[in-house]
């Protein structure tokens, strides 16, 4: 098994049905030991154990409705030693949320509890997901176009880490020695693993087979720079296998390295330029127009989350204030209020004519514009309400990007519900 799984470099065949631009992303393929002691849960989010003879490491705990199937996994086919601890790579609820199921595991078997190990901001960032938990489960709602009703955030069991660390952590664990490392990423309180004794890498969500998700539009803020630090340090490691919290397990030293260096190449890349378009005193959407765009084009940088724009514009928040360089927009008035007087002074009648024009010369971006502003300043119009319904439809099927894609479907079913309230 070991033997074949080093040979193995990236094994997509047992993805899941899915888009093949998707498939890695939500693979969800057979558990397997990468190395002595390493074992890749695949899950959502992945799980990775450390088994020794007399205890076991858990990387993260996945999703909990996932986290029993896992566990029965492991206890079937690798390890029957106790879970001496969990470390989360970072608190997004995809990874941390089995943590009850394991604890409740251990006291059955009789075991001791096992630690829950994390970064310091892990904490915070719980205590600040039970303050907007209802904030952010409708954002999901419209990120991952989920039914209302699932309330991802007001339902997570969040169990707050015993152990935490600030900038690294070196222990043994289940007759191993691993390193924990903090970076800031995807998020601020990301915890990466190196264990040394076999040479695997875990990343987390520094790595997940797509284009990083570092500018997300609905979420807070994001690293880019010390995000690809953290991939060159984890390079510097030479890994044999690098276990990621998304997608398939890569084993090949030379894929890891690329891997690892494209994408902090990509992440360096936006956040240099953006840089030295504040510097050069440019505002915000003149340095998105003048962007020279990283190639996406290796298997693990698809844009199909998260997209580039999104990581420049991400940038620009982190060092920069909400402005847009529009005096128009220093206090400005409500957009309805001036869509209603614009639409007013011209009548609605040549704008979406406008927009249709533009839409026959394939610039939906432009034609959603115009319409906005009529769907805005005449809220009965219907249609308006029909050629934003169709606009969005057909931007939703260009696009490749889930969180752009998210967005345009909350427009389509905006549209459809005021459509059936007009009759
Ligand atoms: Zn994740």
């Amino acid at each position: 098994m070991t033997q074949q799984s080093q040979n193995q470099q990236i094994d997509m065949a047992s993805a899941r049905d899915l888009p093949p631009e998707q498939a890695a992303f939500f693979y969800l393929g057979p558990s397997k030991q990468v190395a002595e002691g390493a074992v890749f849960l695949s899950s959502f989010a992945n799980v990775t154990a450390f088994t020794g003879d007399d205890g076991v490491l858990l990387i993260d705990t996945s999703q909990e409705r996932f986290t029993g199937r896992m566990l029965q996994d492991l206890r079937d086919n690798y390890s029957k030693a106790p879970v001496e601890a969990v470390v989360y790579t970072h608190g997004h609820v995809d990874h941390v949320t089995g943590a009850d199921t394991i604890i409740a595991a251990a006291a059955e078997r009789g075991d001791r509890r096992p630690r829950i190990i994390g970064h310091r901001d892990v904490a915070p960032r719980f205590d600040r997901y039970r303050l907007t938990a209802a904030h952010n489960d409708h954002i999901n709602t419209i990120q991952f176009n989920l039914p209302p009703a699932t309330k991802p955030f007001t339902n997570a069991a969040l169990t707050y880490p015993d152990v935490t660390y600030d900038q690294g952590m070196e222990t043994r664990i289940a007759g191993m020695t691993f390193e924990f490392h903090h970076a800031r990423g995807e998020t601020d309180d990301e915890t990466w693993v190196w264990c040394p004794d076999n040479r695997v890498l875990c990343t987390g969500d520094t790595f997940v087979w797509c284009s990083p998700n570092a500018g997300n539009p609905y979420k807070v803020q994001r690293y880019a720079r010390d995000w690809a630090d953290a991939l060159e340090k984890m390079a510097a490691k030479k890994p044999l296998h690098l276990l990621p919290g998304h997608g398939p397990a890569i084993s090949d030293e030379g894929t890891i390295e690329e891997a690892l260096l494209s994408t902090a190449h990509l992440l360096r890349s936006v956040h240099d330029q953006v840089v030295a378009g504040m510097n050069g005193g440019k505002w915000l959407e003149d340095i998105i127009r003048d962007m020279d765009w990283p190639a996406t084009d290796k298997p693990w940088l698809q844009p199909i989350y998260d997209h580039p724009e999104f990581v420049a514009r991400n940038v620009y928040r982190l060092y920069g204030g909400w402005w847009n360089g529009d005096a128009a927009d220093m206090l400005p008035a409500h957009s309805h209020d001036v869509a209603a007087v614009l639409v007013g002074a011209t009548g609605a009648a040549p704008i979406l004519d406008r927009a249709r024009k533009a839409r026959e010369d394939g610039d939906l971006q432009i034609a959603c514009h115009l319409v906005d502003f009529v769907r805005k300043g005449e809220p009965d119009n219907k249609e308006a309400w029909e050629l934003w319904r169709d606009l969005f439809t057909e931007r939703t099927a260009e696009e490749r990007s889930l969180m752009a894609r998210g967005a345009f479907k909350a427009a389509v079913r905006e549209a459809e519900a005021k459509l059936q309230q007009l009759g």
